[in-house]
């Protein structure tokens, strides 16, 4: 699967918002994002510029598949399987992304980024119930228990992340058992449950896709 590797603090000052893809830096004294730079590649007459709608939805895009670290060919599927299912589009997209197992794991606090967790996944340290799972984007459902695979009891990054656990608390549709490096989906969460992402405007990228 194609992924990003350029450097993930430009995705931030070019969204102008933090997007938390880079673990604990995010919420240190070290993101860039607090030091206010302009966004990166414009021209300085350019910024402030009226932007049209097709570049506001674009833009919207951007920061949610940003945000999940997916490239455009899995987001355009994810969308659609979003637009098969009932109730709004916009809803289901950004539940269904919450529904990635990298997220999930992320949500539990096993890593301190989607990215880090896609690296456990792919390494092959994790488990849904009790099968070694290596896709990212592996749907779970609930009850479905996502555990710490023995290659990756030891890791100190993950403990590392879970110490987030204790400073922030857990989840509302996750329950985690830091102790035995396990966690049970209790719920599939509801969209205004995601507030972390209450800023996004989603119906926007249905209006794009909708052109
Ligand atoms: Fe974004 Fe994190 Fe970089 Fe800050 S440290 S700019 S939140 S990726």
């Amino acid at each position: 699967m194609a992924r990003y590797t350029g450097p993930s603090c430009r995705h931030c000052r070019a969204e102008k918002r933090k997007l938390f893809l880079k673990g604990e830096r995010c919420s240190s004294a070290k993101c860039p994002i607090n030091k206010k730079r302009p966004a990166p590649g414009k021209d300085v007459k350019a910024r402030g510029k009226k932007v049209s709608d097709y570049g506001l939805q674009l833009r919207e895009k951007q920061k949610l598949k940003r945000i999940f670290g997916i490239l455009e060919a899995q987001f355009r599927l994810f969308y659609n399987r979003a637009a098969k299912k009932p109730g709004k589009t916009g809803d289901n997209l950004i539940i269904l992304l919450e529904s990635r197992l990298d997220s999930v794991v992320y949500r539990m606090h096993f890593a301190s980024s989607r990215k880090q967790a896609r690296q456990l996944i792919s390494h092959g340290h994790i488990l849904v119930n009790g099968k070694r799972v290596t896709i990212s984007s592996y749907i779970v459902k609930k009850g479905d228990v996502i555990e710490i695979a023995a290659s990756g009891k030891k890791m100190s990054v993950i403990r590392d992340s879970l110490q987030a656990l204790t400073q922030s608390g857990s989840f509302p549709w996750v329950d985690v058992d830091a102790d035995a490096l396990k966690g049970t989906v209790v719920a599939i969460p509801e969209r205004a449950e995601i507030t972390d992402l209450e800023d996004i405007k989603e119906n926007l990228i249905v209006e794009l896709y909708s052109r």
